[in-house]
């Protein structure tokens, strides 16, 4: 199945928020959250998360890397429960030790925020991103035991950004692979999203497939369940060759030139795209990061040839 809405998934799991810039919940003894979702929309995470949990309270968030729209809430949700234990990896505390990265992310979410009030959202919470401190550094590869009833693994798959783990509760078999995996589009488009590394991608993809997954968590708009969870998998390899074929042969006709294959991608990718949609400064930033990767990449193995 693939599941567009937010709710209920499976027991005690939970898409929070709009599926489109989800937070996932895990209920259990120590309620667990993954991602932190939109600033703008910690209102309305606030809320869906107390309408599960009534008076409890999350007691961890997992972080799967840190971008605005993945963290965006957290720093709300550490005032509303001051208790939450914050874990990402350390890459990820180191980024948002950056000023820059930080400016970075206020931008992003600006602009954010900006179309979510023109397309009459509400509640919107108008606050700025801020940072946070992390309180748990996760180890690749290692249990994380958050509360004795449950295993869950913090696994390194990079390729969309350096500092990316999916999260991996092997009793039932959930992973949240956010953008680890393409990104299913409202209209079924694929945005494949590798942005550092191409083949880091495509290696995390061979991790995640390795898994057997049945229940997948994307990064926006679906969750992939059963049958569909592994062809999800495939679908997100398929969807970064066709990008890496497409892609280079843009940047061979314009040769080389960053800007203009950029405009063609964008063109074939976003420009009729329906909205709602990733802001076009958002989006732009990701396609000119997901080119240059390709064009050092043609570089290297030009390279290796002539050697
Ligand atoms: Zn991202």
């Amino acid at each position: 199945m693939i599941i567009k809405e937010n709710g209920k998934i499976s027991d005690g799991f939970y898409v929070i928020g709009p599926a489109a810039i989800p937070v996932y919940l895990l209920d259990g003894p120590a309620p667990i959250l993954f991602d932190g979702g939109f600033t703008a929309l910690a209102h309305l995470y606030e809320t869906q998360i107390k309408e599960v949990l009534g008076d409890r309270k999350p007691a961890y968030l997992f972080i799967t890397h840190s971008h605005f729209d993945h963290i965006g809430a957290v720093s709300h949700f550490k005032q509303v429960w001051p208790e939450l234990k914050i874990g990402g990896s350390v890459r990820c505390q180191e980024i948002l030790a950056k000023q820059s990265a930080v400016q970075l992310m206020k931008d992003l979410n600006f602009e954010g925020t900006k179309n979510l009030k023109e397309m009459g959202v509400h509640p919107l919470n108008e606050k700025s991103f801020e940072p946070f401190d992390m309180d748990i550094l996760i180890q690749p590869e290692k249990m994380i035991e958050p509360s004795p009833h449950l295993s869950l693994m913090g696994l390194s798959t990079p390729g969309h950004t350096w500092d990316f783990i999916s999260y991996w509760i092997p009793e039932r078999k959930i992973l949240i692979a956010s953008e680890a995996v393409a990104c299913y589009q409202n209209d079924g488009y694929l945005q494949t999203e590798f942005l550092v590394d191409f083949d880091a991608n495509l290696e995390s993809l061979k991790k995640i497939k390795d898994l057997e997954p049945i229940v997948l968590c994307g990064g926006h708009h679906a969750v992939f369940t059963d049958e569909d969870a592994m062809q999800h998998i495939s679908a997100s390899v398929e969807a970064a060759n066709h990008y890496l074929t497409m892609t280079e042969e843009f940047l061979g006709e314009e040769k080389g030139d960053i800007n203009r294959s950029v405009s063609r991608v964008k063109a074939v990718e976003w420009d009729n795209r329906p909205w709602p949609k990733q802001p076009e400064s958002a989006y732009l930033l990701n396609t000119r990061q997901r080119v240059k990767t390709i064009w050092a990449r043609m570089n290297k193995h030009r390279n290796y040839k002539k050697c």
